[in-house]
């Protein structure tokens, strides 16, 4: 199933394959608290690059959410604080699904100040850090450009990649629903079901369920849900004792901003989450109507149009009020 590859892209993927052809000992990383798609395109390049006979290390700041622990080699992805740091900073990497280098966090700490980097990413505010960069940002997730990488790279694809590219499809297009669902994508996870991918599965566990902990996050977020009283724009917040307290990690967060953005009327829906006492992190979700990824980079942030976040640093209430105040400006 070929697509029409712009020319550009076809020379970024082939650049892309080269650089992982030659590469050795490199370091692949994605983004901070990884989502779906993070992992996802991690655990594509690892098990291309065993394809291929490299030596690897998979990583992340934060490791593997609980709930996609089930993928095929998952166990292979480790954390910053349970894994020993190198004993020679990496001189080869590769990025996944990272708008901007800062993005890996800590794992920052492990690279080496020259380091060639293939950054590969389908954020409209990725400024094409590294040596080599494959950005598509048109592209649904880092899994889609993935499955195009792997279709150049000419290897044959199995269940076990396909399972990797079928979630990170499926959780970045909140499960083929948002205007990301472009006929390309649902005939890319029409040949990952071929290869014999249990959709429902997949979605069942990383859709449907739910732990306690996150019902309890829910009704917490839910009694505290605000309005301007135009009702155009909705928030909630969630502080460091609702976490403990309702034994809430952080995966747990996921959807909570949807309750705010998807109430009838509402353009902008805000989860102002505390970090501590001087960090607030921001996740925003908009209707077409307005750019919050443009409002996320005012904050220092980024993301997508209509799905974006930002760390700030300040008290909680101040946050809010400010990040309010610049999303009205919009409206
Ligand atoms: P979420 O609100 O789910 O954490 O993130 C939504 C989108 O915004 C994701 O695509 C994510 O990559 C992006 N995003 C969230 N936080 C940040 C941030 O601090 N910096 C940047 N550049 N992007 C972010
Ligand atoms: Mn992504």
């Amino acid at each position: 199933m070929a697509e029409m590859l712009s020319d550009r892209y076809a020379e970024d993927i082939e650049r892309a394959c080269e650089f992982l052809r030659s590469c050795d000992d490199a370091l692949v990383v994605s983004h901070v608290q990884p989502d779906g798609d993070a992992i996802s395109s991690t655990l594509v390049i690892g098990w291309l690059l065993d394809k291929w006979n490299k030596t690897y290390r998979l990583v992340n700041e934060n490791g593997v959410p609980g709930r996609l622990r089930d993928l095929p080699m998952a166990d292979q992805i480790g954390s910053y604080a349970d894994e020993d740091a190198p004993e020679k900073k990496y001189e080869t990497v590769i990025c996944v699904d990272c708008a901007d280098y800062a993005r890996i966090g800590k794992i920052a700490n492990w690279i080496a100040p020259d380091a060639r980097i293939l950054n590969i990413d389908h954020h409209p505010t990725n400024d094409r850090y590294g040596e080599a960069a494959l950005i598509r940002h048109n592209a649904a997730a880092t899994a889609e450009i993935l499955y195009d990488l792997l279709l150049a790279a000419g290897v044959e694809l199995d269940e076990q990649v396909g399972t990797m590219l079928y979630t990170g499809l499926l959780t970045d297009t909140g499960g083929f629903r948002y205007s990301n669902t472009t006929p390309h994508v649902m005939s890319v996870a029409s040949e990952l079901l071929k290869l014999g991918v249990e959709g429902n599965t997949i979605a069942e566990r990383l859709l449907e369920t739910m732990s306690m902990a996150q019902l309890k996050l829910i009704q917490r977020g839910l009694s505290r849900l605000t309005f301007t009283p135009d009702q155009r724009i909705g928030w909630l917040f969630i502080t460091p004792e609702d976490m403990r307290e309702t034994g809430a990690v952080n995966e747990d967060l996921e959807g909570l901003v949807n309750y705010a953005r998807n109430v009838e009327g509402v353009d902008v829906g805000l989860l102002f989450k505390q970090i501590d006492e001087q960090s607030v992190k921001v996740s925003m979700r908009s209707s077409e109507r307005v750019d919050v990824s443009a409002i996320a980079q005012s904050f220092g942030g980024g993301g997508h149009v209509r799905a974006a976040g930002c760390k700030v640093s300040g008290a909680l209430d101040d946050i809010i009020r400010q990040v309010v105040e610049r999303v009205k400006q919009e409206l």
